[in-house]
């Protein structure tokens, strides 16, 4: 049996979301008004189906136990033992994924008039729930609108918009999330203490930093971690969960101290194609600037680090979760060295029939105004160079292919292209992203030029690209 499985909760305080534990607490304590139907929704391996059991044992058990601000199951009955072993017959756990026609729920509702064989309730559990078909679905509705008092239902999805709202709406929702670090750690924990294994201080952190809100991820990992000797130390840790499965953080490190851009931006995209996450990518890479931030403080050091920062807070709001970190590791490597080259003549001049080029006034409001809607399209703007105004037709170039595809993405550029409409007093504005060769102040600035602290605020930026 897995560790997962093995330790898996079997109460409502062994759950280890802190939220879902409330939620479920005041749901239960509605005893004999509970809900006759669920929906829980959240990420992956954040203990849905081991809540849903947990609930179908409380519902169905011969003696639930009242505690201090709740009722648990007691885990002793014939009931409790046989769903959490998945073998009662009143717990019916359905895999939606396989099981989504309309002829399996038409035998789920030919099935569900007959009385529970041995417990009070027949409590359904349905994975996946967003799966089922669009017609399986309406058969289903059916029988939400007037199921049977014996009835329970647990819809369990990571995907809740793809049910027809009329289903959602006749689901009482228990919404979990990602685990914190210190949720995360919960599971590990108990199983460290019940497989009495030997683990260094801050293996769990980097686990917890890893598993990107996946508490079953994070065991996993633990797991992976076992055979791999008697004690399990940091350095096994990071080298197996940071380095040689996705990514080498070291060398990663060196290549962004020796300002490599491409292969930098390279090394992220292979990381997160092969299934790495941003935010763990960060974290390793703050842990190993720390050590050189503390061997040798130097203001480049101490701005990369703070940027990272920067890039980790602003990851919630991107789409794209890699994008804060390459648009921090750009600025650091690129942008700051057009910054420290003043009075660049960065604006075309031709102006011909209707063309006109873009003023740098109107340039820095769009920055601005896009700031305030979205911080991560600022940056991504701020790396680019606006060209002409032609018609309702805005073109800017970018230096990066990547970066122009950014640009390009539905989500961006209407966002963009609604800013510009309002800047400029254009009806129904377009975007023309050109790619153009990096100036040659990207690549040839000095490097002395490099260790000046620059003032990052964004108007101060136009400014000195500009000119004032
Ligand atoms: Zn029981």
């Amino acid at each position: 049996m897995t560790l997962y499985l093995k330790y898996r909760p079997q109460t409502i305080d062994e759950l280890d979301l802190e939220s879902v534990r409330s939620q479920l607490k005041s749901l239960v304590s509605l005893q004999d008004k509970l809900p006759h139907a669920f929906l829980f929704a959240g990420p992956r391996g954040t203990g849905k189906t081991s809540a849903a059991r947990i609930l179908a044992k409380i519902v169905n058990c011969e003696k639930p136990v009242k505690t201090k601000d709740g009722i648990e199951p007691c885990n002793k009955c014939a009931q409790c033992k046989a769903i959490s072993e998945g073998r009662s017959m009143d717990v019916i756990e359905l895999d939606t994924a396989s099981n989504r026609g309309i002829d399996d729920i038409r035998v789920l509702r030919e099935n569900i008039n007959l009385v529970p064989t041995s417990s009070s309730k027949k409590i359904y559990i349905m994975d996946e729930a967003h799966m089922l078909t669009v017609e399986a679905a309406n058969a289903f509705l059916k029988t939400l609108e007037e199921p049977p008092s014996h009835a329970i239902f647990i819809l369990a999805t990571t995907d809740p918009e793809k049910l027809p709202i009329t289903v959602r709406s006749r689901l009482t929702t228990v919404q979990f999330q990602k685990a914190t670090a210190e949720e995360v750690a919960r599971p590990l924990a108990r199983i460290i203490k019940g497989e009495g294994l030997d683990v260094e201080d801050g293996v769990v952190e980097i686990i917890a930093a890893c598993a990107d809100g996946s508490l079953r991820d994070a065991v996993k990992m633990l797991e992976s971690l076992v055979p791999a000797g008697d004690k399990i130390t940091k350095k096994t840790a990071e080298d197996m969960l940071l380095s040689t499965n996705l990514i080498n953080v070291e060398k990663l490190l060196e290549s962004i101290m020796a300002r490599n851009l491409e292969p930098v931006l390279i090394e992220i995209q292979k990381f997160i194609a092969s299934g790495g996450s941003a935010r763990s990518l960060i974290d390793a890479l703050q842990a190993l600037l720390r050590d050189k931030l503390l061997a040798d403080p130097t203001p480049e050091t101490i701005k990369l680090m703070k940027q990272l920062f920067e890039a980790r807070a602003n990851i919630a709001k991107s789409f794209a979760e890699e994008l804060p970190l390459e648009l921090a590791l750009i600025e650091w490597i690129g942008v700051e060295k057009v910054q420290s080259k003043k009075k660049a003549p960065l604006l075309d001049s031709f102006a011909s029939n209707g063309v006109t080029n873009v003023d740098p006034e109107a340039w820095t409001r769009i920055l601005t105004e896009t700031r305030s809607r979205n911080v991560s399209l600022e940056a991504l703007l701020r790396t680019a160079r606006p060209l002409t105004v032609d018609g309702n037709t805005l073109s800017v170039a970018v230096y990066y292919r990547f970066h122009k595809e950014r640009l390009e993405a539905e989500q961006y550029r209407r966002m963009f292209e609604g800013v510009v409409g309002e800047v400029l007093g254009l009806a129904s504005p377009r975007i023309i992203c050109t790619l153009e060769d990096p100036p040659t102040s990207i690549k040839e600035a000095p490097p002395a030029s490099l260790t000046q602290t620059q003032e990052t605020d964004i108007i101060k930026a136009a400014e000195e690209i500009f000119g004032e």
